[in-house]
């Protein structure tokens, strides 16, 4: 079904389309950054946030800009005036720059906490006084545009005779209203201002017109040509944009290129708060950041804020944000069940039943959007599938439908996105984890363990190290908890080593180390022996890694044997892999050769093809080979560990980066550098990714 909106200068619902099929130029007028912001100002920063995520989930690129205003706006949005900033500047005894500098800033800190995705672009007024000063030279050129005797240039308005259509402002209204002051020095009372002459404006630069400052409207037709071309799909703004702002960008921009500036207009509504318009005379202005330091969370707030439709008035009062918190936890609740039952099952496949539900409701969750954003019906569809989660109780393939078709609904109303807001795990939630993941290694579910892993990792190496911190304080001699805290050592110790830092690794695993000694039961009997061995080979690792391969050879030697002992042929293919790879750190290379390949060969008949651990031997494998003259086996070597990281382990993975690196140092070496740069690329985005994350 095609996606419709309101367009505002046509006053119809209309089929949306595009310039360029799969992609959307859209332009929001954003903040002009003079004070805190408010929620009055983020109802229509979130309309512009839906339409991107909502276009997004429906296949298409959205090319979004965002502007940001720090000069020109003047009080009462008029022509006559203290500009915005420079009133705050004065009252708040700091420079205008600062005032910008704060607000930016503020600006930023309320998108995040609201999880907004960020525009491409979100161009600051001030950096564009070129673009806006060739765009007004253009209109005086095509005698749109005269300069009076003051210096200030204006747009005439006479001259474009469309002016007036977007808000339905007649010239005869416009010339009767209230509004238009009189000004001797325009020739029609409707003209607006595109560069001021005003000595005692802080902000000056250098014109054809002489020193001055540009109009309020120019920045918006500069900007969003610069970033978007000539015509825009979509453009928003609250209501009270529409005049005289966008009028005036119309007739600015139509006026310069000759083309259609916008194609659809669409404007949220004013916010009313207790049933009455936000005021700072009312002082019934909230903040984000006040919301905020109440204790309310950024997902109750984008509830509160989105759920009545964008052009129908909306009533904020707390107790109605009160009742999205509720609303949040539900949902957070669902989804948290769901993921660990999805986890449990594996790779089961949803019923045929709950397949054709979430069919049906994700159909009508996008229908509903289609429809000029219809977000209560959509919201509806949303608590209707939370109902159904929490009615069905669904499990293993079933609970993965569910989780994905909610996660898609979260994702366009920009839900439960954030890692804050996910509770922190107590300390019991932690030792549970760790005992779930030490429980699927030894059912040799990796899949499980390494999602466990990615969880635990995904919360932070500082998580561990606050685990590890906590167990040394809480119990020095309890045996349970040196088993728990060696165990969270193993897993930073590993982290750490796969982030290439493995000399941090060290301290740690020696600490590992000397816990499970500490807590082994004596031979012959017990399992905790291995855990003598996993401790052992991490430590191994680490220390191969930073360059002290000679003192890590007995620790893996002895690995070895424990591992030999327990008869665990995947256990042992590990210890031989990390023993091979030492050795070839220390150039013995017939020795590192026979044991790879002897990891290579318990491999084959005891663990499936894609293996990431298979991906390692294959890795050490091309090490070993790259050293020893045989270069092109080195290669298919790396080209197979890098296949199997890719299919098996997550997008961002550090072991992906790892093996992206080795094959194209291998090239490099052939002589072969386009093709390795290509790799290295690939590896610093996902390194820079992960630490986006
Ligand atoms: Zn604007």
């Amino acid at each position: 079904m095609a996606i419709r909106f309101h367009n505002t200068f046509t006053r119809r619902i209309e089929e949306f389309v595009p310039q360029q099929p799969g992609e959307v130029r859209m332009y929001n007028c954003g903040p002009t950054v003079y004070s805190s912001p408010h929620i009055g100002n983020f109802r229509s920063f979130l309309l512009a946030d839906l339409l991107r995520r909502f276009l997004e989930w429906r296949g298409y690129r959205v090319r979004q800009v965002m502007n940001i205003t720090d000069v020109g706006h003047l009080l009462e949005d008029a022509e006559e005036g203290e500009d915005k900033l420079e009133a705050a500047a004065r009252k708040q005894k700091i420079t205008i720059w600062d005032v910008a500098r704060k607000y930016i800033e503020e600006f930023d800190a309320a998108r995040a906490f609201l999880s907004f995705r960020d525009a491409q672009w979100f161009p600051r007024a001030t950096d564009h006084i070129p673009e806006m000063i060739a765009m007004i030279a253009e209109l005086e050129r095509r005698g749109l545009a005269y300069k009076v005797a003051s210096g200030n240039v204006y747009f005439d308005v006479a001259r474009f005779p469309a002016y007036g259509r977007l808000s339905g402002n007649t010239s005869e209204e416009l010339q009767a209203g209230a509004r238009i002051e009189v000004n001797p020095e325009k020739r029609d009372p409707r003209d607006f201002a595109l560069w001021k002459i005003d000595p005692q404006h802080q902000m000056q630069w250098d014109s054809p017109w002489g020193r001055g400052f540009p109009g309020w409207h120019i920045e918006c037709s500069a900007m969003s040509r610069k970033y978007l071309g000539d015509t825009l799909d979509l453009h928003t703004g609250g209501e009270d944009n529409v005049f005289p702002h966008h009028e005036c960008e119309i007739a600015q921009s139509e006026g310069t290129t000759g083309k259609q500036f916008v194609r659809h207009w669409l404007h949220a509504r004013h916010l009313l708060v207790d049933a009455t318009k936000m005021s700072k005379r009312l002082g019934n202005v909230h903040t984000i950041a006040g919301l905020k330091e109440k204790g309310y969370g950024g997902d109750a707030l984008r509830i509160a804020l989105q759920k009545a439709h964008y052009r129908e008035p909306l009533n904020f009062t707390l107790a109605g944000l009160d009742e999205a918190e509720k609303k949040v936890q539900r949902y957070r609740d669902a989804s948290e069940r769901l993921a660990a039952e999805a986890a449990a099952g594996g790779t089961a496949h949803a019923t045929d039943e709950v397949a054709g539900l979430a069919d049906g409701l994700r159909g009508r969750f996008g229908a509903a959007l289609d429809d000029d954003l219809n977000v209560s019906v959509a919201l509806a569809v949303l608590d209707e599938a939370v109902g159904e989660v929490n009615r069905r109780r669904p499990l293993g393939g079933d609970a993965a439908a569910f989780l994905a078709l909610l996660r898609e609904f979260f994702g366009v109303f920009g839900l439960l996105e954030k890692k804050t807001e996910t509770p922190v795990l107590d300390d019991a939630g932690i030792d549970a984890m760790i005992a779930e993941r030490e429980e699927a290694r030894k059912r040799r579910d990796f899949k499980r363990a390494d999602e466990i892993r990615d969880q635990l990792k995904a919360r932070g190496i500082e998580l561990l190290g606050d685990v590890v911190a906590r167990c040394e304080r809480a119990a020095p001699g309890s045996a349970e908890l040196a088993l728990a805290l060696a165990l969270a050592l193993e897993f930073l110790g590993d982290d750490l080593v796969d982030d290439e830092r493995p000399a941090e690794a060290v301290a740690p695993l020696r600490r590992c180390l000397e816990l499970r000694e500490r807590t082994a039961a004596p031979p012959p009997a017990s399992p905790s022996r291995y855990g003598i061995a996993s401790a052992l080979n991490a430590l191994g690792v680490a220390l191969a890694e930073s360059g002290a391969a000679a003192e890590a050879e007995p620790l893996l030697r002895r690995s070895l044997e424990l591992r030999r002992e327990e008869r665990t042929a995947w256990r042992v293919a590990v210890a031989l892999d990390s023993l091979g790879a030492a050795l070839t750190r220390l150039a013995r290379f017939d020795e590192a050769e026979r044991a790879l390949t002897e990891a290579l060969e318990l491999r084959r008949e005891n663990l499936d093809r894609d293996h990431p651990d298979r991906a390692a031997t294959l890795g050490h494998l091309g090490a070993l080979h790259r050293k020893t003259g045989r270069p092109a086996d080195a290669e298919t070597e790396f080209r197979e560990a890098l296949r199997i990281v890719r299919a098996r382990l997550p997008e961002h993975h550090p072991r992906i980066a790892r093996a992206l690196r080795d094959l194209a140092d291998l090239l490099e070496r052939r002589g072969r550098s386009d093709e390795a740069k290509v790799l290295v690329a690939e590896a610093d985005a996902i390194a820079a990714a992960a630490r986006a994350k």
